[in-house]
């Protein structure tokens, strides 16, 4: 297939795909879906070898939420039967975190519902990271707290944060349709301050919210513009209680063409496989090993997902190994841009950026 050919000789070249280069991705057929999966493939294989970063998600609040992301559990008057508590205190995270490293997670995200933290929930969650660093100091921190504003990235950066995760989640045509309490413009700008700061912007999608091949085309390539260092790709869990509880959109071979898709915009990014991979990928999780990089080990958020030793076990079979928290996630070139955005020109890499 030229297509493919073509695809992977631009990610090898650090080039981009053009959108319909990208939606014939989406628009190929089940008879080229291993065509599909074998040349993207080749780029994570190029960039990050046969390595698998985990990571662990802890929910330091979860539901309560006032704002009505119409995918999410913890949404405005959500029916979902989910646990509802405000903040963990700094040594229950760091508990929690502690069975994550154990498993082998090399990044920590602490995740708070909510539209945006309060200055004093900065200080909470800067209170957690060093509970956490004190028992492991080189446990990667990401936070995901929702709007930012002005100064909360840069205390979060001085307080240990080292990367901020805030998705895009769908295009900005569709974002009015799935939230009324933010806009697009709202998360690009939290994206943008996350990264002024100098942390390490994490941004992603959420596919199967009953979008169009266009719409995820579209979303893939706005956070290109951002330019993130890695990109969570979420399959919608569609709740009962919430709004989108009935968009039962995706099937496993549809997923493995959408990673294929981001993997072939984002060639030596992080790709990760978050929400939904084990309810919508199902036996063929393996597969999308080959396309992404990055995982969440275990639970996360607030539905189950595999116990941490059957993904290890998965990743063990299907030949890959996981990053060891003194390896390097990004490509020399990447992790050097990264890091002078961090803290500016002139400055060395450290062995593990
Ligand atoms: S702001 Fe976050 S926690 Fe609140 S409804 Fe939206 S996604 Fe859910």
């Amino acid at each position: 297939m030229d297509l493919l050919d073509s695809l992977v000789a631009k990610g090898l070249a650090g080039e981009q795909p053009t959108r319909d280069e990208a939606l014939a991705v989406l628009a190929s057929g089940d008879d080229e879906l291993l065509d599909v999966v074998a040349a993207a493939g080749r780029l994570p294989r190029h960039y990050f070898g046969r390595r698998v970063k985990l990571n662990y998600l802890v929910n330091l609040k979860s539901g309560l939420c006032p704002e009505d992301c119409s995918y999410c559990s913890q949404r405005l008057g959500s029916k979902a039967e989910i646990l509802k508590y405000t903040w963990l205190k700094p040594e229950q995270a760091a508990e929690a975190a502690r069975a994550g490293v154990a498993g082998g997670a090399k990044r920590v995200c602490l995740v708070a519902s909510g539209r945006g933290p309060t200055d004093r929930d900065v200080e909470r969650v800067a209170d957690t990271i060093a509970a956490i660093k004190e028992a492991d100091e080189r446990v990667e921190i990401c936070a995901c707290l929702g709007l930012l504003s002005d100064g909360q990235a840069d205390r979060l950066r001085e307080a240990g944060v080292h990367a901020y995760n805030h998705n895009l989640n769908t295009s900005e045509n569709t974002y009015g349709d799935i939230c009324s309490t933010h806009d697009f413009a709202d998360r690009v700008d939290t994206v943008q301050q996350a990264q002024s700061a100098g942390l390490s912007a994490c941004s992603g999608l959420i596919a199967g919210m009953g979008e169009s091949d266009a719409d995820l085309v579209d979303v893939v390539f706005a956070l290109r513009e951002l330019n993130p260092d890695s990109v969570p790709v979420n399959f919608l869990i569609p709740f009962e209680g919430t709004p989108l509880a009935k968009e039962w959109n995706l099937t496993p071979q549809r997923c493995l063409r959408i990673l294929a898709m981001v993997r072939f915009v984002f060639p030596d990014v992080e790709v990760r496989i978050a929400g939904g991979r084990e309810v919508h990928l199902r036996t063929l999780q393996p597969l999308a090993l080959h396309l992404a990089n990055s995982i969440f080990l275990g639970d996360y958020l607030t539905s189950e997902g595999q116990a941490g030793q059957a993904d290890l076990d998965m990743i063990a079979d299907a030949g890959f190994t996981v990053e060891g928290a003194d390896e390097a996630t990004l490509p020399r070139d990447r992790a050097e841009a990264a890091v002078v955005r961090r803290r500016g020109a002139g400055t060395d890499l450290p062995p593990n950026a």
